[in-house]
């Protein structure tokens, strides 16, 4: 029978949702998740990845966990091991990102997990399983985010586009590859020292996390044709008030906070879209023609550039780092150390 370490976050006791702190045990086979009635997949997992949703289940944060006990890690990229579906062979490259994976199923921060085949698509082949993961759930949603603006009509030659949280795992992937498509690209970060890191992706300019939190008029100077916002609450409201007649606004995130002090003024009188982008039960479909696109546009020179591999066994500090706001780019996380 087969032996793997995967990281497991129990109950602080009987009754109590408040989780424990996580911890690394040895399961096996026996231990993993079954899906009676649905197709599953056994994957040997390469690589897992850091995203602030699984810094919220880390540190406890926001209820993530939904059940206990729970190896969370919402996104992993695997080689499949065994398969009841006719989609997926012994050997296939595979990613699984969302589905309230690594919060009320199993999920990535393991070295084996079983899934439901519905929930897996297969990695590009010009992907390394590192680079999926250096993409993982944050760099799919930049994507989709991007498609959103594209889907909108906003072309690079209609005006900049702003980026906020910047610095993070979405932002970083968001201007990687809006500047790779052409577009001007302005970054808003509350960290003046990652400007280089920031340029070397390709932002061109820059405004403070500050400067962009205070408290917007309901229409500000038209700026941006769009917008890909990871912070949500005042920015948000003060990006919305800034973009231009008929300008997209795709919003994904809520590292700032959940709420939205806007007014109707930008919809109503400049057309206005704000595009919602949910990636945890994003179609099948849009999943796979995201990823072909990262495999297309983002180069891969830059993501490798915003990519830190990090050992399984230092998750709980790295859960507090990205809380904290002090994680750059993406972190992938070897679930073998
Ligand atoms: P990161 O922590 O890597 O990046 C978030 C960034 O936001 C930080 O690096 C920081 O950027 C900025 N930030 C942090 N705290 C604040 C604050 N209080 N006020 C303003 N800015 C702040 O997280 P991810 O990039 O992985 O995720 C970003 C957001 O997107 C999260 O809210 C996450 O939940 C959401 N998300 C949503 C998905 C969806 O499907 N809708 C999927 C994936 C993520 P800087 O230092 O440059 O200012």
């Amino acid at each position: 029978m087969t032996s793997f370490q995967a990281l497991v976050v129990r109950e602080a006791e009987a009754g109590n949702p408040k989780s424990a702190a996580p911890s690394i045990e040895q399961l096996t086979d026996d231990d993993l998740p079954e899906y009676p009635g649905d197709d599953t997949v056994v994957v040997d997992i390469d690589h897992s990845s850091l995203n602030y949703k699984d810094g919220m289940a880390l540190t406890g944060k926001g209820r993530i966990i939904r059940s206990f006990p729970m190896v969370p890690g919402i996104d992993f990229s695997g080689t499949v091991v065994s398969s009841e579906s006719d989609r997926f062979a012994p050997g296939d490259a595979v990613i699984l990102t969302g589905w309230a994976v690594g919060e009320r199923f199993w999920g990535g921060y393991s070295q084996r997990q079983r899934v439901k085949a519905d929930w897996l698509v297969s990695r590009p082949d010009s992907m390394s399983s590192v680079q999926a993961m250096g993409i993982g759930t944050a760099g799919l949603t930049s994507m989709l985010c991007v498609l959103g603006l594209e889907n909108g009509g906003v072309t690079p030659g209609d005006g900049p586009i702003v980026v906020t949280g910047a610095a993070g795992g979405v932002g970083s992937v968001a201007i990687a590859v809006l500047a790779s498509l052409g577009y001007e690209v302005t970054a808003v970060t509350g960290r003046p020292e990652e400007h280089d890191y920031l340029r070397s992706l390709g932002a061109s300019a820059f405004l403070t996390r500050d400067e962009m939190s205070e408290e917007p008029k309901p229409l500000e100077s038209e700026t941006w044709a769009g917008a890909v916002d990871a912070v949500g609450s005042t920015m948000l409201a003060k990006v919305i008030a800034q973009t231009k007649y008929q300008g997209v606004v795709t919003a994904c995130g809520l590292a700032g906070g959940v709420d939205l002090p806007s007014t109707v003024m930008p919809f109503i009188l400049r057309g206005v879209r704000l595009q919602g982008i949910d990636s945890v039960n994003a179609p099948t479909a849009d999943r796979e023609a995201a990823w072909s696109r990262l495999a297309t546009d983002l180069p891969s020179d830059l993501l490798d550039s915003m990519t830190e591999i990090v050992p399984m066994s230092s998750l709980p500090e790295q859960g507090q780092a990205i809380m904290a706001g002090q994680t750059r780019g993406r972190v992938v996380v070897d679930p073998s150390a």
